[in-house]
């Protein structure tokens, strides 16, 4: 009995590489370790789990909007040593289409860079908080939020969150009174970045974070 086979470009797509550079480069990695080579269409399914894992390991999945610039016609490689290769954004590992996950990968980076580990985010709805802290989980950075609805934050609260964070986020057009953000902005630490953002919504939070850590 002959065993099951397997379309490798049919393979391929179903695993997400959705342009014909990414199956280009993912066919280059399933033949540099010799599950297949140039002349064959298709492979054993026995072959699926080490092909997934070599993929994994080799390729990283980016839509173009998570793509960094590069010059044109230079392999781009990013830290781990994974290739990027350009994929539609539903099929991207870095932000799954989602135009939130892009702006907190994006911001996630920017605080990397700066070694910021403590965020302090002043306002926000329950609901925002809730998913702007899932979406930073991953992340190296401790993120605490201050209640921007309390009818009294007491000085010495803001002393030790200010005294604790490495950047503030005030996020203005959320439920926010001056009595609770005035104690963030207008008496700000020495070396403490404070941060206004005047729009609402967790992509404009962390577009303003990486604009003003650049
Ligand atoms: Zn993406």
């Amino acid at each position: 009995m002959s065993e099951p086979t397997v379309n490798i470009e049919e393979f391929l797509r179903g695993e997400g590489f959705d342009s014909d550079e990414a199956l280009h480069e993912a066919r280059v990695v399933l033949e540099r370790h010799k599950l297949t080579n140039a002349r064959k269409q298709a492979f054993v399914a026995a072959k699926l789990p080490r092909a997934r894992a070599l993929l994994a390991s080799s390729l990283l999945r980016a839509c173009d909007g998570c793509r960094p610039q590069a010059p044109a016609g230079r392999p781009v490689w990013v830290a781990d040593g994974r290739r990027r290769v350009a994929v539609g954004p539903q099929h991207c590992e870095i932000c799954s289409g989602s135009n939130n996950r892009r702006a907190a990968a994006r911001c996630i980076d920017a605080l990397r860079r700066r070694g910021i580990q403590h965020l302090l985010v002043v306002g926000g709805t329950p609901v925002q908080q809730h998913d702007l802290k899932g979406l930073l989980a991953d992340a190296t950075v401790e993120v605490r939020f201050v209640d921007g609805t309390q009818a009294s934050h007491s000085t010495k609260q803001a002393e030790l969150n200010k005294r604790w964070a490495e950047l503030v986020v005030v996020w203005a057009p959320t439920p926010l009174r001056h009595s609770v953000s005035d104690k963030y902005t207008e008496d700000p630490y020495a070396g403490l970045k404070v941060v206004s953002v005047p729009r609402r919504g967790i992509e404009a939070l962390c577009d303003e974070v990486v604009r003003a850590l650049r």
